[in-house]
């Protein structure tokens, strides 16, 4: 949508190819939590000014190869996003659940939540829970919640200190090794122990999905290129857009 926006601006004719019913992208889920209204409020803007500026767009359609398009226009930007990441190697995997799921589509059911992965996005979705009375629990490979860098400090700080207040289990150094029905395996560096729980959502991060093939005149921007968050979205589509 920034992309469209710019580039009209700048006195072209941008078409966007989406293959949902409706825009927004992975931050419909992103936003989805019920402490996000402001998210909420970027993201209709946005759909406002594709609106208000006359941008075409071209719902339920899938663009897999880009030579479908390539006939009709000069250039073409790739922002396809990403992939939620798999972990096969861990017994039952394919049981795991979404963000998408449990926040954007509210088809996860239950009260006893564990997350694989303690990155942004399930500390954010633990607090939700955690506000609609829930009980989740974070498993992280690694030895802190919110480990990535980048991430701003307000919030990382926040989301630690959210998680110990409402005493949401978190296991630090662990990991899953068995999804099953109703349970999971929780593997920490003292023990291997079976919880029961009624869903364990993907907390492990997404990987890039670009469609097609690098080329002249094809662009790349988003979690496409790099994982990344609206900042960096929005930064690279207004570069790769003054260049066109
Ligand atoms: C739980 C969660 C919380 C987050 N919270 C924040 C936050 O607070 N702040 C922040 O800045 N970022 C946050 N992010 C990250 C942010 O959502 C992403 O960085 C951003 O949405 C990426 O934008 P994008 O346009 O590159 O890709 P996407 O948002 O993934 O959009 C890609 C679009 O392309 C469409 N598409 C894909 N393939 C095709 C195809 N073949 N043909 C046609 N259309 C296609 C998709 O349907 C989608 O609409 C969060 C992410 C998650 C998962």
């Amino acid at each position: 949508m920034e992309c469209a926006l710019v580039l009209k601006r700048r006195g072209h004719n941008p078409v966007i190819f989406e293959k949902e019913d409706q825009l927004g992208g992975l931050f419909l889920t992103a936003s989805a939590m019920t402490f996000k209204e402001n998210d909420k409020q970027l993201i209709e803007w946005y759909k406002n000014e594709i609106k208000k500026a006359g941008v075409e767009v071209r719902f339920n359609t899938e663009v897999n190869d880009l030579g479908t398009i390539r006939r009709g226009f000069d250039e073409i930007i790739v922002c396809t996003g990403s992939v939620p990441r798999t972990m096969p190697q861990i017994k039952g995997f394919e049981k795991t659940r979404t963000f998408r799921e449990l926040l954007r589509e509210k088809k996860v059911e239950g009260d006893k939540i564990v997350f694989l992965g303690g990155g942004q996005s399930s500390c954010e979705a633990a607090y939700d829970l955690v506000l609609a009375g829930k009980h989740p629990t974070i498993v992280e490979y690694g030895n802190d919640l919110v480990a990535a860098q980048a991430t701003c400090l307000a919030n990382t700080s926040f989301l630690r200190d959210a998680m110990e207040y409402h005493k949401v289990p978190v296991y630090l150094h662990s990991t899953i090794t068995e999804i099953g029905d109703g349970y999971c395996v929780i593997k920490t560096p003292d023990k291997t122990f079976k919880v029961e729980c009624d869903a364990v959502i993907n907390g492990i991060g997404f990987v890039p999905a670009p469609v097609g093939e690098k080329a002249p005149h094809v662009h790349r921007v988003g979690d496409c290129v790099a994982i990344g968050n609206l900042r960096t979205v929005i930064w690279r589509a207004w570069d790769v857009c003054m260049r066109i």
